[in-house]
């Protein structure tokens, strides 16, 4: 299939999962604006080997006025979002009575309510163009929980929530809201995990086997390539009636 035509954004698509994704819209044609921190220089020019045009706005996606100065730079510079996939979001380990109130707004803030000014920022073109996809990215801890992560789980249940009423809003459209539920992708997020693994004295390669072990069946971590391959899909006309749906790809994890 080809996105040829189409704009896609990305937030946090500088690193891990989410410039996984935007590396398979690339190739698949479509023009992609990259979001997140760091130096985007290198990963802009990586991606563009593809043909395509690709972009970076460094918008900080816990201030809603940086995520519309986002969208206006992709109208402007590109065209209306067609793709909005809803990537960033950040991690943050204690115990509830133990958990940092600053932490807790951050992470409601990057990984809850970015999503919801993402989408109604992009649902009036989608609906004026007739056609659009927005796709958010959650966790199988938007279904099940785990302890020491209050923050993470109650933002990702939110964002399933949010993307059942975005689906249904639009279930008469040509466009659709789906989430999609990564089990353990090895990525800086999770590497940051496994480090603090490595500091209570167990070994790197064992620290990695034991966090598959806990949770993941296949004990392999899922890919930002297959992730990205999912997004295609839902992308696709044979995607098209998957409305507010919120698909795992998390080695079964949840089959548990
Ligand atoms: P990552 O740390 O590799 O990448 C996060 C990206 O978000 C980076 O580009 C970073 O610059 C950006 N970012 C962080 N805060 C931001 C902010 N305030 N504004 C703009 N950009 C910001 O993380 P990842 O593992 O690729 O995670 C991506 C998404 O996938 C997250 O929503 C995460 O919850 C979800 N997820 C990850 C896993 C996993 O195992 N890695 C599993 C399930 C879900």
């Amino acid at each position: 299939m080809t996105l040829k035509g189409k704009t896609a954004l990305v937030t946090g698509s500088t690193s891990g999962i989410g410039l996984g994704i935007a590396r398979v819209l690339a190739q698949a044609g479509a023009d992609v604006v990259l979001n997140g921190f760091g130096d985007a220089s290198a990963v802009v020019a990586d991606l563009a080997q593809y043909g395509t045009r690709i972009g970076h706005h460094p918008a900080d996606v816990s201030d809603p006025a940086q995520i519309a100065a986002m969208f206006a730079y992709a109208s402007e510079q590109f065209a209306p979002v067609d793709i909005l996939v809803n990537n960033a979001g950040i991690q943050h380990v204690a115990a509830v009575e133990a958990f940092p109130v600053e932490r807790w707004d951050a992470i409601i803030a990057i990984n809850l309510s970015s999503v919801f000014h993402g989408s109604r920022l992009a649902l009036p073109g989608m609906r004026e163009r007739n056609w659009g996809r927005i796709i958010n990215i959650a966790s199988v801890h938007g279904q099940v929980g785990s302890t020491g992560k209050a923050a993470y789980v109650a933002a990702k249940h939110g964002v399933i929530g949010l993307t059942k009423v975005v689906g249904l809003e639009t279930a008469t459209t040509q466009v659709t809201c789906n989430a999609i539920c990564p089990g353990w992708v090895l990525t800086p997020l999770v590497q940051k995990q496994i480090d603090e693994r490595v500091q209570t004295g167990t070994a790197p390669q064992q620290a990695r086997e034991d966090l598959l072990a806990e949770k993941q069946p296949s004990l392999e971590f899922v890919t930002p390539q297959h992730l990205g391959e999912l997004v295609l899909f839902l992308c696709s006309d044979a995607g098209s009636q998957v409305r507010g749906a919120a698909w795992n790809m998390d080695g079964g994890w949840l089959a548990q």
